[in-house]
């Protein structure tokens, strides 16, 4: 995992890259969703950064984490329970949903591992985001469940 200060260096160069104007708001949202490694919500979210911005609201996170997906500095894990969860690495990583507990784990591509969908789907047109999910019950909920 990559140190926060770097992380919010290359945020910061890529917002600038892609024209989106660098705010303490639009800051305060990302530094927050990449210290969640539980794929938030945007009202989960909201909470975390209103303890650092209280006068933030809740419509600010929506558009900030809308914009930035759009811009590609986020992206989603598609919708969980009818609410979109948020993840800030962009990298090509897959993830694990539990359907007891709704926990979004990451499972990160080995070294070895040269698979990217994106390339395979190259010829079907233009891929704008790649989210592949793998659904079961996590160890969690398992070891609740035989206790
Ligand atoms: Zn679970
Ligand atoms: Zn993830």
């Amino acid at each position: 995992m990559m140190d926060e200060k770097k992380r919010m260096d290359e945020f910061m160069t890529q917002c600038r890259e892609r024209h989106v104007r660098v705010t303490p708001q639009r800051v305060e949202i990302f530094r927050q969703l990449s210290r969640c490694a539980e794929h938030p919500a945007a009202e989960t979210l909201y909470e975390r950064v209103r303890e650092t911005m209280p006068a933030i609201s809740l419509d600010t996170v929506y558009r900030t984490l809308s914009l930035l997906e759009a811009k590609h500095l986020v992206c989603t894990v598609g919708t969980v329970d009818g609410r979109t969860r948020y993840d800030a690495t962009t990298a090509l990583h897959y993830h694990f949903i539990c359907d007891r507990c709704r926990s979004v784990s990451d499972i990160f591509r080995g070294e070895d591992d040269t698979f990217d969908p994106s390339i395979v789907a190259a010829g079907m047109g233009d891929v704008d985001a790649v989210n592949i999910q793998l659904r079961g019950t996590c160890r969690n909920c398992l070891d609740r469940a035989s206790a």
